[in-house]
């Protein structure tokens, strides 16, 4: 039998041989790291090391990182009102991006009359006119913005971002999972107050994760209560051998990162003209704006992409329609929606997304199994979708 060839590293990564070597040494620790005898201050070293590690690959100081059980709670944690950095005032309401995975969107511990949404163009990057208007109003507000998209790829301008919300006495919370390990993140360059990650997006164990939290930040209510633990901002034993997990994943991955972006980048034009070369009118979106090098989403007229998707597996090739979150109900992305793409493309939304142990060879077969679906399931002369597009 032919190996299968899995090409959806933006729903999850394979786990690295290094994370998995430390989560089971890990299993072996007794200690609970809030303990002080040696047991549990043996357990606290192996945490404080994947604190440390975690933290310097995004250019941060330790103490920032508080441990969760993966994004989605990082993204609940750090939606919080009353946030606010010393000085300024508490923020009252939520702005996020209208291309948020759903745990942002579903606005977190923010009453639901108390958010609101900000555009995306057609590239899928943020309207940063739009989200000065909004941010113009009153009373301040925490703003939620994803460093990178898990659908498109498309790096939103973070930087800019940030100086609009500082100037309007704002709170900044960026999303990175997609994006961490594939570019280069600095916590304090990037002048967010709050940044998540999740360990199964980079090769670490799924059901861990991290907020990042600046030092000036206040305001950060607990969403788990009960124990002290993680400085008294989430409570409850910490997953040791999933942080250990995870700071094995992130110190491969920041050695790695910049050979992996060289290479995705290489993988992902020979992916990308093949697909032109197979359908003419494929559309590849967000590829005139900067994009993660391991992401490409690209539809063709007629196509569904429920059906596109089941004729890539049984063909022995993992992709996706969208994101996994959205693919269990058949409807199109938000994202594409959010873009403004025409109903009928959006439904044909298919994301190809690989990783480090990605070769040429996989794209090839990829793109053989594209080439006899794409005779049944593309429209052929149908140029009318591709001009309301
Ligand atoms: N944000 C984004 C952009 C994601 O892609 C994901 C994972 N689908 C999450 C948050 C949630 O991460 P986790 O699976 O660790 O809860």
């Amino acid at each position: 039998m032919t190996q299968r060839v899995y090409l959806d590293w933006n729903a999850t990564a394979p786990l690295r041989p290094e994370a998995r070597d430390a989560v089971v040494a890990t299993f072996e620790v007794c200690g609970n790291p809030s303990s002080v005898h040696g047991e549990g201050r043996r357990a606290h070293r192996i945490l404080q090391d994947a604190r440390i590690v975690v933290a310097a690959s995004l250019g941060a100081e330790p103490d920032t990182v508080v441990f969760t059980s993966g994004a989605t709670e990082a993204n609940v944690l750090a939606l919080t009102p009353g946030l606010h950095r010393t000085g300024t005032p508490p923020v009252e309401r939520l702005i996020v991006s209208a291309i948020e995975h759903s745990s942002v969107l579903s606005g977190g511990r923010f009453a639901k009359p108390r958010v609101e949404i900000a555009p995306v163009d057609r590239s899928g990057i943020v309207d940063l006119a739009q989200l000065d208007r909004l941010l113009a109003d009153q009373p301040p507000a925490l703003v939620s913005i994803m460093l990178a998209n898990n659908e498109t790829g498309a790096i939103q301008p973070i930087r800019d971002v940030a100086e609009l919300v500082r100037a309007r006495n704002g709170v900044l919370h960026v999303d990175a999972v997609p994006a961490f390990g594939k570019i280069d993140i600095n916590f304090k360059g990037l002048q967010a107050d709050l940044l998540s990650i999740s360990a199964h997006k980079i090769g670490g164990p799924k059901g861990v994760g991290a907020l990042l939290v600046a030092e000036d930040l206040r305001g950060l209510e607990p969403a788990l209560t009960g124990g002290g633990q993680e400085k008294g901002r989430r409570a409850g034993t910490e997953n040791l051998p999933g942080i250990a997990g995870f700071g094995a994943a992130a110190k491969v991955a920041a050695t790695n990162r910049e050979r992996f972006a060289g290479h995705s980048d290489a993988l992902r034009r020979r992916l990308e003209a093949g697909l032109k070369q197979i359908v003419a009118s494929t559309i590849i979106f967000s590829k005139d704006v900067p994009r993660l090098a391991n992401t490409t989403l690209f539809t063709a007229p007629g196509l569904q992409a429920e059906t596109a998707v089941i004729g890539f597996d049984l063909e022995g090739i993992a992709v996706s329609s969208g994101s996994a979150c959205s693919s269990g109900k058949v409807q199109p992305s938000h994202v594409l929606e959010a873009m403004q793409v025409d109903a009928a493309l959006a439904r044909g939304g298919i994301r190809i997304s690989f990783g480090w142990e990605t070769t040429e060879n996989d794209i090839d077969r990829a793109l053989e199994a594209w080439r006899k679906l794409a005779g049944t399931l593309v429209k052929k002369n149908d140029e009318t979708v591709l001009e309301r597009f």
